[in-house]
């Protein structure tokens, strides 16, 4: 293997020392120090100690092609040779900017012929809040501000996108969230459901909706926004009956339907976008991550035409220095296509996402999982001390999954905790045997937290 790094300790002290990491407690990290990936390849990444784990995250939802990649790479190194940057204000473009931007309408929902860019998923929530308001205001309808979004969802970090999203100690840090945003409950039944039906359960939240349109006067409402499976809260899938009623009520009290797919969308769940998968009529949509497969930041705010035309007639006074930066389009187009010419949507459809719903269920009888769900290539664990009740933790919410989590770690499985939810999202190209390995190893992982959580009587 690969040894071109300095040792792992001092890696880990100048890391601790200068770096401020996302959504860490740094002196936590600076005493622990933080773990050093060096290389990745397929579904695998290995540490700066040699140990190889099997990424069923893609990283953060993203690589959706798999690591190692090299033509993305090749496609870059040419890129930045031949027009490393130029913008696109200004009446300028560029060809990777034109081919990806004409490719993007060609596998979107029928009617999204428009394409922003942005340099990350956050960034195109932002645009896509203004861009919304801005729209109504267009129309005449400049009191339309209020966006409705729900509580647990997670639309990125900077303060519009962090405002949209419903996550609490998000909204501690920096006041948030921003004027006019408000949030209704999620569709979670498993976590607040109850003894209720689902698909009733479904309906009801989808009414909320309504509920709060009613309050607060469809005349002072610009949109709704959510993501079709929420990804971040904890991989939650609503019933059939929640997408079909939000939809009614958006077109019914005239607000706009911003289906966050940033990662729902570029194959996830076995479609390009989760809006044909789970048929959502939306009216924007929010992509990045697996636009490139994370090779290279980039996010696409794409508008259907029936908004788009309305934003035509304007000048948007709105753009980032890097929005449709050559290299990014050029590295976005190659990951498409290889996701397209090999495959790989229809073999998450109807292959891989099946296999990995089979084997992921044979979890369901551990004494510790209260549910398992899966759509797609998205899945997660519910951890119970009493499946049969779905009875929470006693302790602190998140201790036990954190156990869970660091066992799986230890047995060469990344997998996320969410509070006590266990989430996998792996790359699309994940084989048969790899999807058995992972589910070996989670169930070592799972055994191992078994007893821990005795030992810490947490049982
Ligand atoms: C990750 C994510 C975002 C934010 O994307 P960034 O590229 O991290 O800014 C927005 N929405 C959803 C649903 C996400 O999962």
């Amino acid at each position: 293997m690969l040894t071109n790094h300095p040792p792992t300790e001092q890696m880990q002290a100048l890391d601790a020392a200068h770096h401020m990491h996302p959504f860490t407690k740094g002196q936590e990290l600076g005493a622990k120090g933080a773990r050093v990936i060096t290389r990745a390849d397929g579904v695998f990444v290995w540490d700066s100690e040699g140990e190889q784990i099997l990424d069923a995250m893609a990283g953060l939802w993203c690589v959706n092609i798999g690591y190692g990649r090299h033509e993305l790479a090749s496609v870059a190194e040419r890129q930045m040779r031949e027009l490393p940057y130029y913008n696109t204000f200004f009446q300028t473009t560029h060809p990777p900017v034109v081919a990806l931007a004409a490719r993007l309408a060609e596998i979107a929902p029928e009617g999204f012929n428009q394409v922003f860019f942005n340099g990350s998923g956050s960034d195109a929530n932002d645009t896509n809040l203004r861009l919304a308001r801005h729209y109504w205001a267009t129309l005449g309808k400049p009191q339309k501000t209020v966006v409705i979004a729900r509580k647990n969802a997670y639309h990125g970090s900077t303060m519009a996108a962090a405002s949209l999203g419903g996550m609490k100690p998000m909204h501690a840090q920096g006041g948030l969230p921003i004027a006019d945003i408000v949030h209704i409950d999620q569709p979670y039944w498993y976590g607040e459901g109850g003894e209720s039906d689902p698909e009733a359960f479904g309906l009801e939240r989808a009414r909320l909706l309504e509920a709060k349109i009613l309050e607060l006067g469809a005349d002072r409402v610009a949109a709704f926004i959510a993501e079709p499976i929420q990804g971040a809260g904890g991989v939650i899938i609503p019933a059939e009956s929640y997408w079909p009623e939000i939809q009614r009520i958006c077109k019914e009290h005239n607000i706009l339907l911003i289906a966050d797919e940033v990662i729902t969308g570029y194959g996830r769940t076995g479609e390009w976008f989760a809006c044909e998968s789970m048929n959502i009529d939306a009216d924007i949509m929010t992509t990045a991550k697996g636009l490139s497969s994370g090779y290279i930041p980039i996010g696409a705010s794409l508008y259907h035409d029936r908004v788009a035309e309305v934003l035509a007639t304007t000048e948007l006074a709105h753009g980032y220095t890097y929005s449709g930066h050559p290299v990014a389009c050029a590295v976005a187009l190659e990951n498409l296509r290889i996701i397209d010419e090999e495959g790989m949507i229809p073999r998450v459809r109807d292959d891989i996402a099946p296999y990995l719903a089979s084997r992921w269920a044979t979890l369901g009888d551990h004494a510790l999982i209260g549910e398992t769900r899966s759509r797609g290539l998205l899945g997660a664990l519910e951890l119970s001390p009493n499946p049969a009740t779905r009875a929470p933790f006693a302790g602190e919410r998140g201790a036990a999954g954190a156990i869970v989590r660091d066992h799986c770690l230890s047995h060469g499985l990344m997998m996320r905790a969410v509070g006590d939810t266990m989430i996998v999202s792996p790359p699309l190209v994940i084989s048969h045997s790899e999807i058995d390995l992972l589910v070996e190893r989670a169930r070592q992982g799972l055994d191992d937290a078994l007893a821990s959580l005795h030992t810490a009587g947490l049982l």
